[in-house]
Parts: structure tokens; C-alpha cells; sequence
């Protein structure tokens, strides 16, 4: 697996701290508000990574926090007159509603910064005894940049150039601060705020020491992976580099991954321009698995673009993949095979057990072994492919293929293993991009697979009984369900319009 490092700017093999073992963190939202969709790019992405090692075998410990005290937190909280823990616990509970509308997996930990007061307390104690960080007047606790001589390596910038195209540059209620890149560390607190004891008077910290007290403290030590948007590049993850390295001698993180940004229409996504759309909305126009398929369309260190006709084309992609699978589950039911709902291979041992075994599979009958051979081949690229920086756009690309050449090989005369294996291969490929074809994933949700298989079963009743009017009836009430019926030889057949 090879992935780009920011920190070197080029694509490096993943060599792991433990074998087989992955220690990630994800710097997660700050709480104030539903998500928007572009705080949903990193959680898909990174989500899909945690996956894909996971097939792979690797033990991922997965920690992503919520940034549970901040201004705009503090701000939003007064505006609607409750506490700042009130609404970020609030907002937490509304994230993780959109995370599983959009199946991503919870993570090992989530840590919240107002749990972690007492490490950040430490950890700035520690910076201040041994020269890094300096007291201001005011009780506020600056982070020394000149001191750590590294500064800068991440993000690639020169603190020399930095601070003569700022120096006349004064952050108001910063004016103490030795130089311009200086951060806080610890803020003293205002009228009305909430504040923790420390030995600089009441305050809270500041948002880059609470990563990194968590991410090191859940990942246990330094880290594999830290991950997050770009806009995390600098200041904030230089500064928990420069946070950690000077007090514990050893890197922080080995590779840190940033995705890029999504933009709305080709804009910048900003409320004041009004071109905002936060998960929940997109998540009651359409399912979580056209998201995840629409996110992972494009790889995630390229400029994103959202407008809903581009999801509209993820979505009738997705339905092409749906009908697909739809038809071999219907031909299988015909030839009386139950389809168990949940086929999928949890590991890629078992996925390459299933390829050799197709080969020498002696039920196969004319075209399908030619097929299976086309099929191989796209599967070998979609691992290829995820496998070189996690190259999902390129990846979807080959289930698209897989699908074409299933379409054009199946028909009701086919071999049981080869319908089985299909299925198995394009159900197993998607839930490795976290799509999972035998779930609804939408948020107020909307469709339910044993409904619709209840109420064919009641027009099927209703036409026996020669009542036509109420067959029409259902007929027309999975219409507005956005289900279209076909009356086949072998039976009924549906689909997703
Ligand atoms: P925030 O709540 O602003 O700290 O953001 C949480 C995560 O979402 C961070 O990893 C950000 O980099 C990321 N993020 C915020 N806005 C966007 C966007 N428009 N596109 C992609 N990622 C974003
Ligand atoms: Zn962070």
C-alpha cells in the first residue's frame, strides 16, 4: 500500500510501528451545528481507508475526536441561550446520526477535548518548564515557534518568510505574543465562558493542544497516520508537531494524509454565500450509498466539486449496480437458491480463495470462465488501483466494468456458481468502498426491502382474486415509493427509479 505523505510530498510504501497493526487519528468536526457535506469528505475517505486495511488484515485503531469546546461553540450556545456542553452534546449526537446515515463506522475512540483537560494542562506545563512556551501578562500561554527548529516542515513553509510577510500582521487580544507564528496555548477566560483551574489562572486550552494530547494518548504513542482536510496542514497540524516532537524526542505521526477540499458548484462552500448544504439535507434527498459513491468518484487529494446533478448521475450509477445485483438475486430465487442477505467476504484471503476457486469450478458453462478471466482482471486493477493511494475514483471504475461484463454474460440459463460469485464480487468490492448494497442507509429513511416484497406479494393476492383495481392500487403506491414493477415470465421483478 503506498500513500502520499505530506511530510515528504511523495508517495511512500506503509511501513507500520507494529506489524499488521495501523494507530490512526482523524482530526474530527467541531460541534456547533449539523455537519456540512464537506466535513463529510474526510469521514467518508478516511472511513474507506480504515476499511480497506481492515480486508487487508491490518488492526486499525481508529480515533477521531469531536471538538466539543471552541468560540463558535461558546458563541452559538449564548446565542441560543443554553450551555456549551449542552449543544456540543446536542451536535454530537446529530454528527453521529449523519456518520451512520452514511455508514461510517464509529471509531475505536472518540475522544472529547473537555474530558482531556487534565493532559493539556500537562502537556503545556511541560512545554513552559522546558522553554517552549512563555507566560504572557494576561495569563495567556504562548507556544515559542522560534524554539523548535522544525517548525515548519510540514506544511513547507519557512518561518522566516512567514513572519516578515506578517510582522506588522496584530491578532487583536494576541498583542503579547512574542512573534507572529507564536500559538496559544492557554487562554485565560472571559465573562461568561467556561474554564478549567490551571496553574495560569481559569481558562480552556487551545484547539491545537487537545489533538495532540488525544491522538497520541488513544494511539499510544506516535502515531501511523494522522489524517484530516487540508486546511489542517498549517497552522494546526504544525503545531501539534511542534507541541510534541521537542518534549518526547520521537515523530509524532509517519504519514499524514489530507484530503482536499469540496467545493459547491465550483465555488468555495461558505454560508454567506448560501451555497451550504449540510449532510442531513443531502441525506433526505438521497441515500447514503450515493454519497459514499459519489465522494469516493473522485480521489480525495483532488478538488472536489458537489452540485446534486452530479449525484444525480452517483445515483443512477448506483441503480445500474443495484439492478445488476437485483437480477442475479431474482434469476437465483427462480432456480430456488435462497440468497442469504448478507454476502460479502470480510477478508481479501477469502476473496482470492474465491477467484481460484472460480477458475477450476467445473459448473461453469460456455462464456463464463471467458467472463470470469475479464472479471479477474478488473479486480486485480480495483486492488491495484486501491492500493496506489487509495485511487477510489479509479477503483469505482472497475465495479462499473465488473458489472458491464456480468450484464452481458448472465441470463436465466446461467450456472449457479457463476451467479453466486458475482454477487459475491461486486457485493464484497462495494462494501470495501463502504457500501452495503443490503442496507438502507438514509437518514428519515425511505425504502424497505420487505415492505416492497410485502406488498407484491399482496397485488400478487389481489390479482388472483381478480381485484385489479387494488393490484393497480399497489402498483401505483410503489411508483410514489420510487419502485417500478416488471411482470416477467419467471415473475415479478423490481427496481429503484
Ligand atoms: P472543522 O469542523 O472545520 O474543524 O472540520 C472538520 C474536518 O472537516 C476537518 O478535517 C476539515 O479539514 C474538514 N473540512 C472542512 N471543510 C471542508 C471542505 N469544504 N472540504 C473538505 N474537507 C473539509
Ligand atoms: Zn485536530
Amino acid at each position: 500500500m503506498k500513500i502520499f505523505n505530506t511530510l515528504s510530498r511523495k508517495k511512500e510504501e506503509l511501513q507500520t510501528i507494529e506489524p499488521m497493526k495501523i494507530r490512526m487519528y482523524v482530526c474530527g468536526p467541531t460541534v456547533y451545528d449539523f455537519i456540512h457535506i464537506g466535513n463529510a469528505r474526510p469521514m467518508i475517505v478516511f472511513d474507506t481507508f480504515r476499511r480497506y486495511m481492515t480486508f487487508l488484515g491490518y488492526e486499525v485503531n481508529y480515533v477521531s475526536n469531536f471538538t466539543d469546546i471552541d468560540d463558535k461553540i461558546i458563541n452559538r450556545a449564548n446565542e441560543l441561550g443554553i450551555s456549551a456542553e449542552e449543544l456540543a452534546n446536542r451536535f454530537i449526537d446529530e454528527c453521529k446520526k449523519d456518520m451512520q446515515g452514511m455508514n461510517v463506522m464509529p471509531a475505536t475512540t472518540h475522544p472529547l477535548a473537555t474530558k482531556e483537560i487534565d493532559g493539556m494542562i500537562k502537556l503545556i506545563k511541560d512545554l513552559v518548564d522546558k522553554g517552549y512556551a512563555y507566560v504572557a501578562k494576561d495569563g495567556t500561554v504562548y507556544y515559542d515557534t522560534t524554539k523548535f527548529k522544525n517548525y515548519g516542515n510540514l506544511s513547507h513553509k519557512n518561518l522566516d518568510d512567514l513572519q516578515s510577510g506578517f510582522r506588522n500582521l496584530k491578532v487583536s487580544g494576541e498583542e503579547d505574543k512574542k512573534t507572529f507564528t507564536d500559538f496559544v496555548l492557554w487562554k485565560p477566560k472571559k465573562e461568561g465562558e467556561p474554564y478549567w483551574e490551571s496553574p495560569w489562572g481559569d481558562g480552556r486550552p487551545g484547539w491545537h493542544t487537545e489533538c495532540c494530547v488525544m491522538a497520541p494518548k488513544y494511539c499510544n504513542g506516535t502515531l501511523d497516520i494522522h489524517a484530516g482536510g487540508e486546511d489542517l496542514v498549517f497552522p494546526h497540524h504544525e503545531n501539534e508537531i511542534a507541541q510534541y516532537e521537542p518534549l518526547y524526542g520521537v515523530p509524532y505521526a509517519k504519514y499524514w494524509m489530507h484530503n482536499a477540499f469540496l467545493n459547491i458548484n465550483n465555488q468555495k462552500m461558505s454560508k454567506s454565500l448560501g451555497n451550504f448544504h449540510t449532510v442531513r439535507d443531502v441525506l433526505e434527498k438521497f441515500d447514503g450509498k450515493v454519497l459514499r459513491l459519489f465522494m469516493l468518484s473522485t480521489h480525495y487529494r483532488a478538488m472536489l466539486n458537489f452540485s446534486f446533478e452530479l449525484m444525480e448521475s452517483s445515483k443512477a450509477s448506483l441503480e445500474r449496480i443495484e439492478n445488476c445485483v437485483n437480477n442475479i438475486k431474482f434469476i437465483l430465487k427462480n432456480k430456488g437458491v435462497t440468497v442469504v442477505a448478507d454476502t460479502k467476504l470480510e477478508n481479501i484471503d477469502d476473496f482470492n480463495e474465491l477467484v481460484v476457486d472460480i477458475k477450476t469450478d467445473s459448473e461453469l458453462i460456455n462464456g463464463e470462465l471467458e467472463a470470469f478471466d475479464r472479471i479477474c482482471e478488473y479486480i486485480k486493477e480495483f486492488f491495484d488501483k486501491m492500493d496506489d493511494d487509495l485511487n477510489t475514483a479509479d477503483a469505482e471504475t472497475q465495479v462499473y466494468e465488473i458489472v458491464r461484463v456480468i450484464n452481458q454474460t448472465v441470463n436465466e440459463n446461467s450456472s449457479i456458481s457463476f451467479l453466486n460469485s458475482s454477487l459475491l464480487i461486486v457485493e464484497t468490492l462495494l462494501n470495501i468502498l463502504g457500501i452495503d448494497l443490503n442496507n438502507i442507509t438514509t437518514v428519515g429513511s425511505d425504502i424497505d426491502e420487505t415492505l416492497i416484497e410485502k406488498m407484491i406479494l399482496e397485488r400478487a393476492e389481489a390479482k388472483k382474486a381478480k381485484d385489479f383495481a387494488k393490484a393497480d392500487e399497489i402498483r401505483k403506491n410503489l411508483l410514489d415509493m420510487g419502485i417500478e414493477l416488471e411482470d416477467t415470465r419467471q415473475g415479478v421483478k423490481w427496481k429503484k427509479v
